[in-house]
């Protein structure tokens, strides 16, 4: 299959230029597009067969299950039942946005979109050419991230072009996803509602507009042999993963520091590639390896944006030893450790114990 590759300036285009892809979509093809988190591979969600192409073409195991994006927050009654009311609640401050909601499935969403479950995820993303797609093409857009299964998730087009090309028919390049990571997902099926993937939207911000919510114990799990299996299927699979082997080295960061560069230097001077995850406040005290810095300490935002690429970019160097810093573990720099912890395969080293 040949992959069209269709470049948008998100600022600045027509709504026609959409309608090829919105005709690819409605007709049961499958079409990769930015949105703020991370880029998407969208089908549609109503349609059993096109969630079997999605699966297919990103190599996910089909339990896990996809996000029903749409354009319109009335649209969740449609693919919803029992809605809640802080279902509304949440997506009037929070859509268009980064939050997911998990909610009871309609009769009309299959099995294969929600992985076998009795429940459907939805999100209303902010970004303006995820929407204006899902608008022209009229119907709801099933889009996990549009990345190999397993591999970083891509918040370029140039890594969905890596990763899919030949195997879906069009990516629209829209320049980068702004956040850089998946949504946060919050299940409100139970009485208590739970937080099963931290993101953006933190569980504080949350908590300011329905008040009290669970957190999935899986979610910073350092171990995964304690045999807690996360709600959210997808978190359970090794994920965000480079090739190369990654550790999180924390304590004082002085230590981590010295201990980094210490280790670098041993694996360099063994023959291999070594890679380092910097920030812009400690890349200057690096002396061996491939330096690479994902961001600044005082601005999470930034972190959370260039990790992915930062990865995909040690995979190209093919680098054989990452090593990175951690970060806080709190507000966004939860879902950033969360990722990271993921991404590292648990191994994770306290310099200062
Ligand atoms: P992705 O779109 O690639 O970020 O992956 C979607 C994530 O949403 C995966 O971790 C899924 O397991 C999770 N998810 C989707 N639908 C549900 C659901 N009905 N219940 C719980 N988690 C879900
Ligand atoms: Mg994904």
């Amino acid at each position: 299959m040949i992959t069209k590759i269709q470049k948008l300036d998100k600022e600045e285009y027509d709504i026609e230029e959409l309608e090829e892809a919105a005709q690819i979509l409605r007709a049961g093809g499958l079409v990769a597009f930015p949105t703020e988190t991370v880029y998407g591979l969208g089908g549609n969600a109503l349609d059993a067969e096109v969630s079997k192409k999605i699966y297919a073409a990103k190599g996910r195991p089909s339990d896990n299950p996809l996000i029903v994006h749409i354009s319109n927050a009335k649209d969740i009654e449609k693919l919803a039942k029992n809605i809640p009311d802080r279902a509304y609640k949440l997506a009037e401050v929070f859509w268009p946005g980064p939050l997911t909601l998990i909610l009871f499935k309609d009769s009309s969403v299959p099995y294969s979109t929600t992985g076998g479950l009795d429940t459907v995820a939805i999100r209303l993303p902010a970004n303006k050419i995820a929407r204006d797609l899902i608008e022209q093409s009229g119907i709801y857009i099933a889009a996990p991230s549009a990345n190999l299964s397993g591999k970083p998730s891509p918040t370029k087009a140039e890594h969905v072009i890596t990763d899919l090309n030949g195997k879906i028919d069009m990516i629209i390049d829209g320049g980068n996803a702004t956040l850089g990571l998946e949504s946060t997902i919050l299940d409100l099926t139970m009485e208590e509602p739970m937080l099963l993937r931290p993101g953006c939207i933190t569980k504080t911000m949350l908590e300011n507009t329905i008040g009290p919510i669970a957190c999935d114990p899986a979610i910073l799990s350092r171990n995964p042999s304690n045999n807690i299996v996360p709600k959210a299927p997808g978190m359970k699979y090794r994920h965000y993963a480079p090739e190369g082997s990654l550790t999180i080295y924390e304590g004082k960061l002085d230590d981590v520091i010295k201990t980094i560069n210490e280790e670098a230097k041993a694996k360099i001077a063994g023959g291999s590639r070594v890679g380092i995850i910097a920030t812009e406040e400690t890349k200057q005290y690096y002396q061996y390896g491939d330096v690479m810095t994902v961001g600044s300490r005082n601005d999470e935002a930034s972190i959370a944006a260039g990790l992915y690429n930062i990865l995909r970019q040690f995979d190209e160097l093919k680098t054989e030893y990452i090593f990175t810093e951690s970060f806080e573990n709190n507000a966004l720099g939860h879902a950033i450790m969360n990722r990271l912890i993921k991404a590292a395969g648990y191994h994770i080293v306290n310099v200062s114990k």
